[in-house]
């Protein structure tokens, strides 16, 4: 009998660095790749509408990459154990492999659907594709998870250098005799009124795209990272975080290109990069030991912070459209409906405005990053929600609210950013860009704006909301 071994592919979608295949390809005769697409299982946290849009193309380039070695993906619509059953009886396959997830849904999922194969006689096992280290191996001296980033990092800096990348098959197995695959278009990841354009201007989903992007940045742009990063009006960053999150590169691949170039990747000018891979390695660290920080605080005290009630639902809307009257904050929002993604230093300014300034709650922002960013990442996503609201690991003291427009006048000196992403204060000349309501009016109609119909009008006072942030957070101090 051949033996026929099923990969389940998730966010994992490569070939390179892939140890479910590698550990499928071993005394294997036939090779099944499958994707099964179940939202309903990952509910709450079920894909938004950017990330399905990513989804799409990343499938459609790891079926074409399966194709050039005579196989291709199985693509499966429904739950996802009933799913696997029904191809485990077609194919007759005897193993199971996969790559973790870190989440809490898609983790007890996955365990469940472990148990479930193997009380069936099915040999189902799991491996690490997504992070250089799993979350329990990463321990404080106690054996207690961590909670501040730079311990958490000096304890994994100490064992990086024993990570290194598997390297992808250069043959794999043929199919056996399979199930018909849905055609991806059956899936309908892609929208019905294509407001997608930019994502298409902006992205190449796929491991082919992801490669190439992250060599480029490593042979180039990696060595001005540490003074570019913060600046938003340049690509000065990586812009990988969207081929991490599904899996088209890996971490260990990203760390062994930096290590290629650069003697000492824990060294400048690249440890401020590889410091950002920590992050994300954070994230997934947090998300696994403390799973309600998805929607909850982790720092407790913060349940009984008081939220804005009166005219939420209107200051909500002209946040997410762009529409505050805080050129920094629009370009950001805008920015981020456009493209799908959103500069770092600006979505850290975009939600301190939105929790501080506005006092609307993380969790609304969150939601939104969720639906329109096309990184989104349930453990990334909460850290830098919870970072910037003041509640998480880490996190910067309530206390320090961001002013967007010093921000601006900081990290977009020339109003670039704002004036790409917020044209109609273009003409504004740089003393006004980060503050119109200062200009004076002649200034402002020799520029075309009049403020509140050309361009909004600040929906809150700056110092105002300040204050009145500081006062609510007089309740959380006196909860701890
Ligand atoms: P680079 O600066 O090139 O960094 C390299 C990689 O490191 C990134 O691709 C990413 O995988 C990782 N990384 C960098 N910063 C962080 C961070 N603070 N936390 C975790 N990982 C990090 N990142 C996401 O991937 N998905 C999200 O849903 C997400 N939501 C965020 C929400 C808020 C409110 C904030 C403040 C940050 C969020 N981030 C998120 C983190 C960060 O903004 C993005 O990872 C980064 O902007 C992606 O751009 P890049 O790939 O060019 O990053």
């Amino acid at each position: 009998m051949p033996s026929t071994v099923i990969l389940w592919f998730r966010r994992d979608l490569r070939l390179d660095d892939n140890p479910a295949l590698q550990a499928a390809l071993i005394d294997c005769d036939r090779l099944v790749p499958v994707y099964v697409h179940d939202p309903d299982s990952e509910a709450p946290w079920a894909p938004g509408a950017a990330s399905r849009w990513w989804l799409h193309g990343s499938l459609a380039s790891m079926d074409q990459a399966l194709q050039t070695f005579g196989t291709g993906l199985l693509i499966a619509r429904g739950d996802a154990l009933a799913e696997l059953r029904r191809i485990v009886a077609a194919t007759g396959a005897t193993r199971i492999h996969w790559n973790r997830l870190y989440d809490p849904t898609t983790r007890d999922r996955d365990g469940r659907i472990k148990q479930a194969l193997r009380a069936d006689g099915l040999r189902a096992e799991s491996h690490n594709a997504s992070l250089l280290f799993e979350p329990w191996e990463i321990a404080t001296g106690t054996g207690e998870p961590y909670r501040v980033f730079t311990a958490f990092w000096r304890r994994c800096g100490a064992r990086l250098s024993d990570v290194g990348p598997l390297p992808a098959p250069t043959t794999l197995p043929p199919p056996p005799e399979s199930p018909d695959s849905l055609p991806l278009e059956n899936l309908a990841l892609l929208p019905r009124i294509p407001w997608d354009t930019g994502l298409r201007e902006t992205w190449t989903p796929g491991e082919t795209a992801a490669l190439e992007q992250a060599r480029a940045f490593v042979q180039g742009r990696i060595q001005g990272y540490a003074s570019a990063r913060d600046l938003p009006a340049l690509a000065g960053t990586s812009a990988l975080s969207s081929h991490l999150h599904f899996g088209e590169i890996g971490p260990r691949r990203v760390l062994a290109m930096v290590r290629e170039q650069w003697d000492d990747p824990t060294a400048d000018p690249v440890e401020t990069f590889v410091r950002e891979i920590g992050w994300r390695e954070f994230a997934h660290h947090l998300i696994y030991h403390y799973p309600h920080t998805t929607d909850e605080p982790l720092d407790r005290r913060f349940a009984a912070l008081p939220w804005r009630e009166e005219d939420a639902d209107r200051l909500l809307r002209a946040w997410q459209r762009g529409e505050t009257g805080i050129p920094l904050v629009d370009a950001g929002m805008r920015q981020l409906w456009h493209t799908g993604w959103m500069h770092n230093r600006v979505r850290m300014v975009v939600a301190s405005f939105l929790t501080k300034n506005l006092r609307l709650p993380w969790q609304a922002g969150a939601r939104w990053f969720w639906d329109t960013l096309v990184d989104a990442d349930l453990a990334a996503n909460s850290l830098g929600w919870q970072w910037s609201a003041g509640c998480g690991a880490d996190a910067a003291p309530y206390f320090r609210i961001f002013n967007p427009v010093l921000q601006g006048e900081r990290f977009d000196k020339s109003g670039a950013y704002v004036r790409r992403w917020c044209p109609e204060l273009a003409r504004l000349p740089d003393k006004y860009i980060h503050q119109p309501w200062t200009a004076p009016s002649a200034l402002l109609e020799h520029a075309g704006i009049r403020l509140g119909r050309d361009y909004p009008a600040p929906i809150v006072d700056l110092k105002a909301s300040r204050e009145a942030a500081l006062a609510a957070y007089e309740v959380v101090k006196a909860a701890g």
